[in-house]
């Protein structure tokens, strides 16, 4: 087996040599567990708070263990008799190529079909991503037909996922992305109905400018992946009673501050701000999967992949992850 571990914690930006390839022997199997042979490994923003000792919602990744993450791939060996070898499953097997699991733990291991959506769909679209997008859109923005939705990160795992769900409930919806290419695809795509740049601009009272173009009646739920100037430039937008579904902020993730500059727009417009983590809500997750597959086995809800090849190129793929450089679901193909 090889594992990609965690070598050091970074101070500041996260570096290539914060991690450290290694080859180990794959126990054997006792009573009960499987043998998971990974084909992808999810890369994902969170990943980069683990790395650090801070206090967060999720405890920090020891030092010298390999680093957390979903897989998907195909059961090798199994002691357990609901699984058999060739079974496809979904797990949090980490950056390696094997893991073993004990399938009775719950949530340690879920079988998936793969007839009508393909394997790796179950790290982006129809899994945890997909998930986060439907329950911050559907539980905390509770879109209305006929309102605006917003959604940074657009073009992105969860982001990307947020537009169809909202078309679906009768919004427009508009998508705010880093580049010209994102954008365009975005609209053309996904089906947003606009989408900002918002790279070109300086600072969020420009930037609140285009916004205010692409969202001429103000917006009404407002899904933030980012956080900064893009979050700060839409909270001058927002209409009265608006509800912000605060899912990420990250462009602070290596540490850059990452202030709310006018919060007498939350007063002076009523909103409501809500974080949320989505594995603390788990009951939602059978609705938000149903309608999502659906959506993706359908053919109406795009998604695209940006696949690095092998696990030795995962740690390269994970820091151009928090710069930008992916475009959609970030994925490292194993086999
Ligand atoms: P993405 O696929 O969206 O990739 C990250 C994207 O963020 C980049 O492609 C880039 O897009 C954008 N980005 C990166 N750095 C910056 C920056 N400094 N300023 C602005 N944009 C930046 O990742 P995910 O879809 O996996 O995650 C999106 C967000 O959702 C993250 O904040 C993540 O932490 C959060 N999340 C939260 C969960 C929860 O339970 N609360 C669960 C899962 C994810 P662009 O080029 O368009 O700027």
């Amino acid at each position: 087996n090889q594992q990609i571990l965690l070598k050091s914690r970074p101070s500041g930006d996260a570096g290539l040599d914060n991690f450290e390839l290694a080859s180990v022997d794959t126990p054997a199997l006792e009573d009960g567990q499987v043998l998971v042979r990974h084909h992808y490994l999810s890369l994902d923003p969170y990943m980069r708070g683990r790395m650090d000792e801070g206090k967060s919602y999720a405890a920090p990744q020891p030092l010298g263990a390999p680093m957390i993450g979903g897989t998907v791939g195909e059961v090798a060996e199994s002691r357990n008799a609901r699984f058999q070898p060739g079974d496809a499953v979904v797990g949090m097997g980490g950056w390696q190529l094997y893991s073993v699991v004990d399938p009775d733990v719950p949530g340690a291991l879920r079988k998936v079909d793969t007839s009508h959506i393909p394997l790796s769909a179950y790290l982006g679209a129809v899994g945890m991503p997909g998930v986060t997008a439907w329950y911050g859109l559907v539980r905390i923005c509770e879109p209305r037909p006929g309102e605006t939705v917003a959604v940074s990160a657009a073009s992105g795992a969860v982001g990307s996922a947020v537009g169809q769900p909202a078309k679906a409930r009768g919004c427009r919806v508009v998508g705010i992305a880093g580049g010209a290419e994102k954008c365009a695809y975005v609209v053309e795509e996904l089906g947003f109905d606009a989408c900002i740049d918002y790279k070109p601009h300086a600072d969020a009272r420009s930037l609140s400018r285009a916004i205010k173009e692409a969202a001429p009646k103000g917006i009404d739920g407002y899904f933030e992946n980012v956080g900064g100037m893009v979050l700060n430039a839409v909270l001058s937008r927002m209409n009265a009673f608006g509800r912000i579904a605060l899912c990420g902020m990250i462009a602070g993730y290596d540490g850059q501050p990452v202030p709310i500059t006018e919060p007498r727009h939350l007063l002076t417009n009523r909103l409501k701000l809500q974080g949320f983590i989505v594995s603390e809500h788990m009951e939602a997750w059978p609705e938000a999967l149903g309608e999502l597959g659906g959506l993706v086995a359908s053919g109406r809800l795009k998604y695209r992949e940006s696949v690095a090849e092998g696990l030795a190129a995962a740690p390269e793929a994970f820091l151009g992850l928090l710069k930008g450089r992916n475009f959609g679901k970030q994925l490292v193909k194993l086999v």
